[in-house]
Parts: C-alpha cells; sequence; structure tokens
C-alpha cells in the first residue's frame, strides 16, 4: 500500500521535518472543513435534508457535519453523469487534452499536500508523518500516472484476410460509480478516479462515512483544474443509503468498489441483479509473511514483519497479519519483532514523530479489542501489548500487540482484524508454510523471505495471492497491478491493467470493396 517511490518527498512538502506538533496543531485550528456534498458539479445538500457528523479520530471531536446523501441524491446525481458523459465535452475529449487537465489536477494535489495530508490525519488517525510521505504524494502520482498514460495506449488491428479490416477499440464505460473505504481515503479514490477519468467516464464517488473530506477536497481541486462540472461527483453517507442506490441503479455502467469482503459480495449481487453492470472488487485480506531460517537478513526481515503489521494502525488490506516462521529461528526472531514492535507505541497524529496513530474509531476499536480477547481466550500467548493506550482524551489507541502459539483453527488466525495485532505461527517444511499460508478465504498478498533463489520462486508460484513480495514486504509501485486471488476480489487498481476496469471492448469490422 505504501511503496518506497511515494516516500520521497516532493518539493512542496520538502522541509515537513522542521513541522513540529505545534504547527499541525495551529494549522488544524484554522482549517475549514467542507460540509457539501458535490453533485452536478455543484456544492449540494442532501435532498431530504439530512445530515451526520464528521468526528476527529484523534480526539473525537466534531469536524463537521456532511450531506446524508440517499437515493434521491444518487439520481440526480446519475442523470447529470449520464447526460455530460454523451454531451462528449469530456468522454470525446481528445486523450492529450484530458491528460493536461488531469496533470493540473495531479500538481493541485501537490500543491495541497499539507492541507490534504491534515485532513487525512484528522479524518481517520494516521499519523502526518505517513499522510505527508504516502497518501497525498501516492494520490498525486496514481491520478498523474494515469493522466500520462491516456496518449500512449493504442487499439489494435485484427488479423484480417484483405477484404475485411478488424478494428479492437476500447471506449469508456460511461457513468462509474466508485465505492471506497477509510483506511487510505484519498489514496483509494485516487486509484479509481485516476484511471476512471483518465479514460473518459464520469465518475460518481462515495466515500466512507468516517473519513469523507479528503474525496471533497479532490472533487474541488479537480473542478479548479478544470475537470468539467458534472464529470467528479462526490456523495457522502453511509454505505446502505447513499452507496446501494448506485449499486441498483439501472443507468450506472459500472461499480468499483473497496472495502470489506462482506460488503463487496452485497454489491457484486446488486451489480447483476439490477443491469448487469461491470463490477470490481477490491477487498479484505489476511496476508501471511513467510520467514525462512536462510533469510538473507533475520534483523531487516523482522523490522520489516513489524512495519507490515503496525504501520497505519494495522488497518492495511495488506497488513501482514499472520507472520509464519521456520522452527529452528521461530524465538528468536519473534524476540527480534517484538523490539522492532517498540517503535510503534501509539503517538499522537499530529507528532511528526508518531509512528502508530488513532484507530478510525470507537466501533473498530472495540471490534480490535474483542479480536485481541479472542486471542486470549482460545490459548495463544500474548507476547507483547494487547491493550489500549490513553493518548488524546475522546481517541482510540491501541498498543502493537503480538501473539506467538497461534494455530489454524484459531480467529486471530482466520478472520481480519484490521488492527495492530500480529499472529505468529512455526512450521517446519515449505510445504507446511505453503499450506497454512494458502489455507485462507483470502488472497490478497504475501511474502517470503530466503536466501535460496530455487524456493523463493517455487514457492513465490504457489502462494494464492494477488501479490507476492520477496526479501521484502509491501513493494511494487504505479508500474504493477495490485488486487487479489479468492476472496479479496477480483479487479486489480494501478497500472496498465487497471484501465481494463474503466472501459468496454469493441471489434469494429468493416468490409472493404475490392
Ligand atoms: P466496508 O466494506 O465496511 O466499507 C467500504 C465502503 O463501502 C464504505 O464507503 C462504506 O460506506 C460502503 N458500504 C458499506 N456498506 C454498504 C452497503 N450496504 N452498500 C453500499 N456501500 C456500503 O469497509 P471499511 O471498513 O470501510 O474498510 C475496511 C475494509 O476494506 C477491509 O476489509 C480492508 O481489507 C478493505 N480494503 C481493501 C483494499 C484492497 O485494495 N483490496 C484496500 C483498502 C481496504
Amino acid at each position: 500500500m505504501k511503496h518506497d517511490e511515494t516516500k520521497k518527498h516532493d518539493e512542496t512538502n520538502m522541509h515537513d521535518e522542521t513541522r513540529d506538533k505545534a504547527y499541525w496543531l495551529d494549522r488544524a485550528g484554522r482549517l475549514s472543513f467542507p460540509d457539501h456534498a458535490v453533485i452536478a458539479g455543484e456544492q449540494t445538500l442532501a435532498v431530504g435534508g439530512a445530515s451526520f457528523t464528521c468526528f476527529s479520530a484523534i480526539d473525537g471531536r466534531e469536524l463537521t457535519r456532511l450531506p446524508q446523501c440517499d437515493a434521491r441524491d444518487a439520481d440526480r446525481s446519475v442523470a447529470s453523469a449520464r447526460k455530460v458523459f454523451e454531451s462528449g465535452i469530456w468522454s470525446q475529449m481528445a486523450p492529450a487534452a484530458r491528460k493536461r487537465v488531469l496533470c493540473r489536477f495531479a500538481d493541485a494535489i501537490d500543491d495541497h499536500t499539507h492541507e490534504l495530508a491534515l485532513i487525512e490525519s484528522l479524518d481517520m488517525g494516521k499519523p502526518i508523518a505517513d499522510s505527508l510521505s504516502v497518501d497525498v504524494p501516492a494520490a498525486s502520482r496514481c491520478v498523474r500516472w494515469s493522466a500520462e498514460a491516456i496518449d500512449k495506449v493504442y487499439g489494435e488491428v485484427a488479423p484480417t484476410p484483405a477484404h475485411q479490416l478488424g478494428l479492437i477499440t476500447r471506449e469508456p464505460l460511461g457513468v462509474v460509480a466508485a465505492i471506497v473505504p477509510w483506511n487510505f481515503p484519498m489514496l483509494m479514490a485516487a486509484w479509481k478516479i485516476g484511471p476512471a477519468l483518465a479514460t473518459g467516464n464520469c465518475v460518481i464517488l462515495k466515500p466512507s462515512e468516517k473519513s469523507s473530506l479528503s474525496a471533497l477536497r479532490l472533487a474541488q481541486l479537480a473542478l479548479d483544474a478544470g475537470v468539467p462540472p458534472g464529470v467528479f461527483d462526490v456523495l457522502t453517507g453511509a454505505g446502505p443509503e447513499a452507496g446501494e442506490p448506485l449499486a441498483r441503479h439501472a443507468d450506472v455502467d459500472g461499480l468499483v468498489f473497496t472495502g470489506s469482503t462482506a460488503v463487496g459480495k452485497h454489491l457484486a449481487a446488486l451489480c447483476a441483479s439490477s443491469n448487469m453492470k461491470r463490477s470490481f472488487m477490491e477487498c479484505g485480506g489476511k496476508n501471511p509473511n513467510i520467514v525462512f531460517a536462510d533469510a538473507p537478513c533475520l534483523d531487516e526481515a523482522a523490522s520489516a514483519a513489524a512495519q507490515a503489521i503496525f504501520y497505519n494502525q494495522g488497518e492495511v488490506c495488506t497488513a501482514g497479519s499472520r507472520l509464519l516462521v521456520e522452527r529452528t529461528i521461530g524465538e528468536e526472531f519473534i524476540n527480534k519483532v517484538i523490539e522492532h514492535a517498540r517503535a510503534f507505541a501509539p503517538g499522537h497524529p499530529l507528532d511528526p514523530a508518531t509512528t502508530m496513530g488513532a484507530i478510525v474509531d470507537r466501533k473498530q476499536f472495540d471490534t480490535i479489542m474483542r479480536y485481541i480477547e479472542h486471542g486470549r481466550r482460545e490459548g495463544a500467548r500474548l507476547r507483547y501489548g494487547g491493550d489500549s493506550r490513553p493518548v488524546a482524551d475522546g481517541g482510540c489507541y491501541i498498543e502493537p500487540t503480538v501473539f506467538d502459539g497461534v494455530t489454524q483453527p484459531m480467529t486471530i488466525a482466520r478472520e481480519e482484524i484490521f488492527g495492530p495485532v500480529l499472529a505468529c505461527t512455526f512450521f517446519d517444511s515449505a510445504d507446511e508454510a505453503l499450506a497454512q499460508a494458502n489455507d485462507t478465504e483470502y488472497g490478497l498478498a504475501a511474502a517470503l523471505w530466503t536466501s535460496n533463489l530455487s524456493r523463493a520462486h517455487r514457492v513465490a508460484a504457489q502462494l494464492r495471492a494477488g501479490s507476492v513480495w520477496v526479501n521484502q514486504y509491501d513493494g511494487g509501485d504505479m508500474t504493477a497491478p495490485f488486487g487479489g486471488y479468492k476472496q479479496s476480489g477480483n479487479g486489480r487498481d494501478k497500472s496498465l491493467h487497471a484501465l481494463e476496469k474503466y472501459t468496454e471492448i469493441k471489434a469494429t469490422w468493416i468490409k472493404l470493396q475490392p
């Protein structure tokens, strides 16, 4: 989710290391937040007048109130998007021109790095250092990469007999709805809107009700950059009220979703039963991180194992939540991981030194604490953490937590916790490691550490996961597709493959006269 190249600071945040907590608290106090949805390109309240409160994960304080949109608002947004799509103002714009507009949009994201990073940390509790170095630059990079690609992708000419011409072209789907989660609000939105807009679609984004603010700022920045009104709307509100009408809608051509497997399955069924709209689901993960005794550097592997589960409070679809360690180094390795876990003691998200911030809300906090209780009751050994920490009144903070002695039937070995809880298991052979790694309904990502090249290839090939990392955790960038096997989903974000989701493929046959 966070990739090496995104850690490079752009010019706007080159001096972030000189900003301290007081600077961010002061800026936070002066920030004004969006309070309208964006429908037909306009700042809009919900038709029914309902609204909901947007709280800060840091301390539970009210940031703003947002419209609780429902089916009536979805109808308005879809009708407008359809009209704008058919007008051709965006869908028929020359790709090079669309590219220029979207590159300006990416520039605008960069220019607002501090504001967007602050919004993200206030809204969902992630450390400001991460928002600055990962979320904002990765979001702008995705928009820019998709934009720059779009005037370089060609159609095909079929290998026909001389009297036929067969053209194979890609066309935008039309009206695309995108429903995204709260753990990387802006980045998950960018992974959808970047390629969807670049391919000429009109997009209606439904952010999580827990973290809607950056999506609303993105829509404003897109308008300012020259994306025509009505091309990119944002509907705010809870999933069943604001999201479901989009999945059911007969005039939406495609639904792209990132979120939990349970909701993904539900939405896929709605897409199928309404108008068979194209639907692509990016869902949960329970990702194995396999460490063989011959890993090139056990210290590096231990540090990466801690980062893999505690980064972003463990609220990461690719979190390395299952650590499988070869028994001969088991105890030694887990002690090393615990040493690295100490560096993730939760801190105030606006302190640039903080490495682990606030849990998004009380509901998620209770879920994580319940899983920790499951681990204890089902006989896993709590080796580190396991408790909450009082960091800021009104916020929820959990210690980095490590269990060992975890067996496959245990709940913490099977279910996605989405919190800073590591489940460690020992294995005796590569076959046993593989069997454990693949014994899950998920298949999003996996990692393995070994110096044996043949074993690295063999195990990587047998792991049933959309991304496999060797001697690293969470590698990759915009050039490679990202998505899951099994119940982790059926689509791919990023890379040129992402463009496939947002386009129909058309075959045109032309009979050539002699
Ligand atoms: P969620 O499924 O609860 O919600 C995701 C989105 O769906 C939110 O916008 C929510 O409002 C909406 N939603 C919920 N119920 C709905 C309904 N009935 N109809 C329409 N929309 C509905 O997930 P979450 O708690 O926001 O996010 C955490 C999940 O996201 C985890 O499972 C995580 O693994 C997954 N995730 C996956 C990826 C990936 O790329 N595969 C990336 C990030 C997060």
